[in-house]
């Protein structure tokens, strides 16, 4: 039986897909026009936490046709969002936002059984930021987008619009997938765009979550659309679609080539915010208990985290002091099940992330590389915390993403060397300093080629300011007024006001 809606007709399914995940219904087809819309063809989503047993869901399979329909949903509901306003679109995304707070607790457990991560982090830091995320924008867009005129030596005012632009396409990874995806939804909504997003399909139950949670706070139909599927089958017709505006991308800088290309096609502007191999350098002045601490931290998220800090650069002067620290740290790290309030880190997300995984340290072995400690699977998809050391110069491990609990560790003899080496590599998302000199910090600051840079500190995030990264690391930058600049079409207005009449 077909059904028509808006004037598009929708192949009805005889059966939902939806999963039970802890007593939590999670409506698993696509979320298109404010309404559920199946899929001929699903696809399986397994918990990494015990992936052989635990099948959690079967999920829309989405294609070209569903894109298609999400992204001509979205063009009919853009010209209305658009003419709220700022303030008009304030409610409903502050509703957004309170929606996504009151929910918290549920997508955590989601979050945690579908990629792993922690619960008590999704509880406490991950997901209250994804509510943060949309609420900064409808804030920032009422009470700071608009700039004062500025009147020209001839007279003309000139002044700055940031009018929506159309439709964003947002595809996000797995590792914070909720967050992520809110990272990019809540400006481009807040910005006055309508949205398709393609979550990852190796975690997807908290993004389609996020459809129900649009409705209940009252987004009109059609302004913010989900379309599931994998990168070929739902990711590329979305990203190189000819009718987006804009195109936000979240991933591995290899996925990225290819979405630049199909964006291309059509000049559609891109924002990037792709992998890592970020720098974690210590100076003989540092606080050595604080940094042995953070570099630990690493390991966070089984090292599933784009900014992680993997290459530890340490001062020779400092490197045992440092390391019994650092292994001190390393002896507490607890590898098991995420709900576990006593877990550090859970698995990695997937079967083919472990075959990754253990490619890299195989290869650093055969390279000469030595292995410190760690370098095996602790059962399933978890894997030890590991440290290659005695690295020979240019070896893949220390040049590439690993994207799980691998780190690495070099020594440097001064500032100059410590710089060469971070930015050794063709990434340039972030980098960590740990030294007691301030001027120190400035200096090797301004040399490094990072988007972000931590002194003394790691993973502290602002809205307000940039995040992005250089190189293979990204394009664009995100955050505060940088978010604008990149969802809407800004324009100059430049007016002779003394031929105004009324
Ligand atoms: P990935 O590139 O394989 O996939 C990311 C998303 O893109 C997925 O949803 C995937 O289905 C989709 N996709 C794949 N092909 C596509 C295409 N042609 N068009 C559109 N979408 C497509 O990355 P991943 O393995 O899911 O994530 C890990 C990578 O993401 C790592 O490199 C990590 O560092 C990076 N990452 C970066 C940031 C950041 O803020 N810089 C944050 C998180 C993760």
């Amino acid at each position: 039986m077909a059904e028509r809606s808006a004037g598009l007709t929708f192949r009805a399914v005889s059966a939902k897909a939806e999963s039970l995940v802890e007593g939590i219904r999670i409506p698993l087809d696509h979320y298109i026009d404010g309404r559920r819309v199946g899929s001929e063809e699903r696809f399986e989503v397994r918990s990494p936490i015990d992936w052989d047993s635990w099948k959690l869901a079967e999920v829309a399979g989405g294609g070209r046709a569903q894109v298609d329909l999400a992204v001509a949903a979205a063009r009919r509901a853009f010209p209305a969002w658009a003419a709220l306003g700022p303030e008009g679109r304030h409610e409903p995304l502050t509703r957004l936002a309170e929606a996504i707070d009151a929910a918290v607790p549920d997508l955590a457990k989601v979050e945690c059984i579908d990629n792993g991560s922690l619960l008590e982090a999704m509880q406490l830091r991950v997901l209250p930021r994804a509510a943060n995320n949309v609420r900064f924008f409808a804030d920032f867009a009422v009470e700071r987008l608009d700039e004062p005129p500025r009147t020209l030596p001839g007279g003309e005012r000139n002044r700055v619009r940031y009018d929506p632009c159309g439709v964003v396409a947002i595809s996000t990874p797995w590792n914070a997938p909720f967050m992520l995806a809110t990272w990019r939804v809540g400006p481009a909504l807040a910005a006055g765009n309508s949205v398709v997003l393609k979550p990852p399909e190796w975690a997807p139950l908290t993004c389609s979550m996020l459809g129900d949670l649009a409705a209940e706070a009252g987004l009109p139909p059609g302004v913010l659309n989900i379309v599931h599927g994998t990168g070929a089958g739902a990711g590329a017709p979305l990203t190189g679609h000819r009718d987006v505006d804009r195109v936000a991308f979240t991933g591995a800088p290899t996925t990225a080539r290819t979405v630049y290309s199909d964006a291309a096609a059509n000049l559609t502007p891109v924002s990037f915010e792709l992998g890592g191999k970020s720098p974690f350098i210590v100076f003989d002045d540092a606080d050595l208990d604080a940094a042995a601490a953070t570099a630990a931290y690493q390991y966070d998220n089984s090292g599933q985290v784009c900014l992680a800090g993997t290459r530890l650069l340490v001062a020779r002067g400092a490197l045992t002091d440092f390391l019994d620290r650092f292994a001190a740290r390393v002896q507490e790290i607890r590898v098991g099940d995420p709900r576990d309030p006593d877990t550090t880190y859970g698995p990695l997300i997937h079967p083919v992330a472990l075959e990754r995984v253990t490619g890299h340290v195989e290869r650093a072995i055969a390279a000469g590389a030595k292995l410190a400690f760690g370098g095996h699977s602790l059962g399933g998809l978890y894997y030890a915390p590991t440290l290659f050391t005695d690295i020979p110069a240019g070896a893949e491990i220390l040049r590439r993403e690993v994207f799980g609990p691998v780190l690495t560790l070099q020594s440097f003899d001064d500032d100059h060397e410590a710089i060469e080496l971070a930015n050794s590599t063709e990434y340039g998302l972030a980098a960590t300093i740990f030294t007691g000199s301030e001027r120190r910090a400035d200096r090797v600051s301004a040399a490094l080629v990072a988007g972000t840079v931590w002194v003394n500190c790691f993973y502290v995030r602002d809205l307000e300011t940039p995040f992005g990264g250089a190189r293979d690391s990204g394009i664009g930058r995100e955050g505060g007024r940088h978010s604008f600049d990149f969802y809407c079409d800004v324009k100059t207005v430049c007016e002779r006001t003394a031929l105004f009449s009324r």
